[in-house]
Parts: structure tokens; sequence; C-alpha cells
């Protein structure tokens, strides 16, 4: 989604709002060379804050700060980077709520989703337990007496890039796993939601890491490719739409950069009829169109509902979804916000037009705008639900990321697991089922990197998360997720 976008930068006099700078070391660069960025709050669409764009100049100049961070952060003893990630979660701890409000000025997500900046919290503490235990081994060697070990190293500078929906998520499930494994971080936010990250930045400085060591910049696509083409970068860490990630591995090509994919989803939420229907149908609906307006890579936006409960599941979900309570995402009772931005709205109300027009399926709710109130201001799609839908439609194989899902009927399980494979993508599925023999055989022929039975997604910092097929190549959380940071060196010595 919106790969080689680019935004028109605004000048200061545009805006009334003074422009927050980039975080290079110490410094917050606001006259930079990719100009200004004018961010706008999707729950008015007003904007409240102008931000410093970083280009290849302030990339550049990053990678320069962030060696000589990376090695002033490496050369601590293990104690002292455990501790000092243990103190970084303790200020994010004491700035939760912070970091929450401004994860909801970022892209309008409700606040009471304060899920992403509790996450912040949980990584960082997860990953400090990494950085003293054991990260390698020792093996004796084919015909000889050598002593044989491996370690496991940093690579330097990393790149992590975020989408606008995740960029809590994102520190929490690559930066900290990053900064465990002994690397500085370029950490690049969308110019779309770059608020929380800034934060995040200055709360890293302020729990005493090492100026440098984590770098925060706002960009467009331009200076997102600055960052993938610089030679000094050991390693990106993507995470976004898959066309952008085409570009990405494109780009990262010439210097053979290794990148990890963390990309989108169309997972599939198989509703069996032995289900408990009430408690299926309420997180049907969260996971669905109402978690993040269905912006969310985990949005599971296809429901496959056995033939024999197909009404009975229907008729709850829709009462679910129409008490969903729809509002100013900065109230706490809010459960239900805006997408990100006005072409975000006009391309989400495009996919539903299309669909209807060819017939992929009956419009069972939504459809459209909402219009009423102070609402009108904002980017608020309703939550649609489309019912006996074909899943060779372009609806059912294409990621919306708006609050939109589709029915889908099936008869038996292997018809379900059919279904549910038969797309593109590999990131989440859900499996309502009273019966544990059905759901640990269907979950073993799943293609999808997370199973989640009887519950929704509920992502941890001991993973691992991550796609099947082309939802992404790499895994966060846990253990394989602090090897995405690290590289293997085999050393042996001669013992003759
Ligand atoms: P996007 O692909 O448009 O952008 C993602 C990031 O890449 C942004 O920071 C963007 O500025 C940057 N970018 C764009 N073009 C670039 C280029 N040529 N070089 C370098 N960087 C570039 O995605 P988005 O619209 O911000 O986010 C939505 C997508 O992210 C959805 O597909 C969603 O499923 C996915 N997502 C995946 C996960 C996961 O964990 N798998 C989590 C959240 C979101």
């Amino acid at each position: 989604m919106g790969a080689g976008r680019s935004v028109e930068p605004v000048t200061t006099a545009d805006v009334g709002l003074d422009p927050i700078g980039l975080l290079i070391g110490t410094d917050r660069p606001a006259v930079t060379s990719a100009g200004l960025h004018r961010h706008v709050f999707p729950g008015t669409g007003e904007s409240n804050a102008t931000v410093a764009l970083a280009g290849a100049t302030e990339v550049d100049l990053s990678v320069s700060v962030a060696v000589e961070a990376q090695r002033e952060w490496f050369g601590l003893t293990v104690d002292q980077r455990r501790d000092k990630l243990i103190d970084l979660a303790d200020v994010v701890r004491v700035h939760l709520g912070e970091l929450a409000e401004l994860n909801t000025r970022d892209y309008g997500v409700p606040i009471s989703y304060a899920g992403n900046a509790v996450m912040l919290d949980q990584f960082l503490r997860h990953f400090a337990g990494y950085v003293d235990k054991p990260h390698g081994s020792s093996t004796p060697v084919s015909g000889s007496t050598d002593l044989n070990f491996i370690e496991r190293e940093p690579y330097g500078v990393v790149g992590v890039i975020a989408p606008w929906n995740g960029s809590l998520v994102v520190a929490a499930a690559c930066v900290a796993p990053a900064l465990a494994a002994g690397n500085a971080v370029l950490f690049k936010p969308s110019e779309l939601a770059p608020l929380a990250a800034l934060r995040f930045g200055e709360l890293c400085l302020e729990a005493g890491l090492p100026p440098g060591l984590v770098n925060i910049l706002p960009a467009t696509a331009d200076g997102g490719d600055a960052l993938v083409r610089h030679p000094g970068i050991g390693k990106i860490h993507f995470t976004g739409g898959g066309d952008t990630a085409r570009h990405i591995l494109r780009a990262a090509a010439d210097n053979l950069t290794p990148v990890v994919t963390e990309l989108g989803g169309k997972s599939a939420n198989i509703i069996f009829d032995d289900a408990d229907l009430d408690t299926a149908a309420a997180r049907s609906a969260h996971q669905g169109p109402l978690m993040q307006a269905g912006q969310s890579c985990a949005c599971a936006s296809r429901i496959l509902v056995h033939d024999a409960v197909y009404d009975a599941f229907v008729e709850r979900f829709l009462a679910v979804i129409s008490s969903a309570r729809v509002g100013d995402p900065l109230d706490p009772t809010t459960g239900f916000g805006p997408v990100i931005s006005e072409a975000a709205l006009v391309r989400i109300l495009g996919v539903i037009g299309d669909a209807v027009d060819r017939r992929s399926g009956r419009l069972l709710t939504g459809g459209g705008r909402i219009t009423e109130g102070a609402l009108a201001q904002g980017y608020f799609v309703e939550p649609t639900v489309l019912g006996d839908v074909d899943n060779r439609s372009a609806l059912a194989q294409n990621e919306t990321f708006g609050p939109v899902v589709s029915l889908i009927r099936f008869t038996d399980d292997h018809e379900a697991v059919r279904i549910a494979n038969d797309t593109p993508y590999g990131l989440n599925a859900f499996i309502h089922t009273r019966d544990l023999v059905r759901a640990h055989s269907v979950a073993r022929q799943l293609q999808s990197g997370s199973v989640w039975v009887n519950q929704g997604s509920r992502i941890s910092p001991q993973g691992p998360y991550g796609g099947y097929k082309q939802s992404g190549s790499g895994r966060t959380g846990g253990l394989e997720g602090l090897r995405e940071f690290q590289q293997v060196k085999n050393i042996r010595i001669g013992m003759s």
C-alpha cells in the first residue's frame, strides 16, 4: 500500500505550528533536506502538528552518529546493557498514558485500545532478559581437536521501517530485540504517524541510552528508500504492505542488504458448528471490522461460517457491530474510530462499491461514510459486512485495510481449510470450536504464521509472530525475533 507515495512538502509558513524535529543523537533538526509534513488527526481531519521529514542527508548523518553509539553500546558489559533496557522499560511504563494518547493522535485509533504502549513495556522487559543469557555455543569438528565456537553478533546499525498503524508495536517487536542484540537503530515511522515514535526516541535518551543509539527519522517513501540504500545499514526490518516490500527488496539488492518483511494479511476466522456462537460473534466483531477500524495486519477480514450456524451467527455478529460506540478516538468510551486519511476513506468506499457492483456478496450492513454531527469532519467509514461472499472475488482476496469483512459459508472441515488457505497471504488464522481434536487438526493444515483458537490475536513478547506466503519472511518475538538482529560467526582455534 502506498509504495512510492510521496507527499507535497509544506513550509513552516503554511501552518501555524512549530515543526517537530527529527531525533538524531540529541539533535532535533527541523530544517531538513526533505521538508515538512503537515500531520492530520483522522478523528477531526484537522492538522495538529507539523513534522520534519528525513531525506538522504539526514539518513547519512544518522548512520555516522549511530556507528559511534553502537560501539559504545556493545562495549558495555551485558549487565549494563540489560539494566539500561530495564531502565528504558521503567521510563516507558511511567509514560504509558502519554504514549497511548500520542498513538491515538498519530492515526486515530481509539484510546481505549491502549495495548500498543503496553506491548512496548512488555517487549522491552522480555528482550532485556536475553542480553545476559548465552548467545553462542561450541561444537566439536571433524578430523581435529580444534576448539570451534559459534558467536552471535549484532549487525551494527540496523534500519527499522514502520507502517502508520504500528510505530509503538514496531518499537516493541523490532527496536527492543535490535537493541538487546547490541545494534543501534535508525527507526523510520511513517510520516502519517510520527508522534509516538518521536516520543519513544526521547524516552530512550531520558532512560540513559547512548545518544544516537535510537534515532527517529519520520520520512516518506523517499527517505525510506535512502535508508534502505545506505551502505552503512547492516540489515533492514520492514513492516508494511507487500508492494512496498517489493520496492525495498529491489533497492536492498544493490548492497545485498538483508531484509526481514512483516506484511499484510487476509486472515480467515473459522466458525465451526460446535462453537459458542455468542462468544465467537463478539470476538469476530472485535477482530474484524471493529479493531482499529479493520486497519490491522491481524484483521480477520474473512469469516468462514459453517452452513448449519450461518444465520444464527450472522444475527449475533451484526448485533455486536451495531452496538459499537463510534466517536472521538480520544474519548475513553469510544470503541470504533476513523480510518487514517481521506484517501483511505475514498479507497475503502471504492472497494465496497466495487464488491457490490460485481455482486461479490450481499451488503448486510454499512457501506458508507459516517456523517453524523462532528464525525463528518473525520474519516469515519461504517463497519461494513458482506454476506455469502465468493472467496475468489477481489474483496475476499485483497487486503482492504478498513472496517470491511466478508462472510463465507462452508459445509465441512475440508472445505473450511481449503477456503482459508486460498489467498496469497498467511499471517493469522482463527478457529472457533469446542472440539480440541478438530482445533489441532485444522490448525496444522492452515498456511498461517499464527493460529489462534477460541481467542483473538494476542501478540506476546515470547512470539514468534510473522507470515507464511506473501505475509512476510521473518518473525518478531522470542528467540526467533532476537535472531533476526544477530549474525553468526564461527571461530575455530587450532589446539595443536
Ligand atoms: P506501507 O507499505 O505503505 O508503508 C510502510 C512503511 O514503509 C512506511 O513507513 C512508509 O513510509 C515506508 N515506505 C514506503 N515506500 C517505501 C520505500 N520505497 N522504501 C522504503 N520505505 C518505504 O504500509 P502502510 O500503509 O504504512 O501500513 C499498512 C500495511 O502494513 C498493511 O499492509 C498492513 O497489513 C501492514 N502491517 C503489517 C504488520 C505485521 O506485523 N505483519 C503490522 C502492521 C501493519
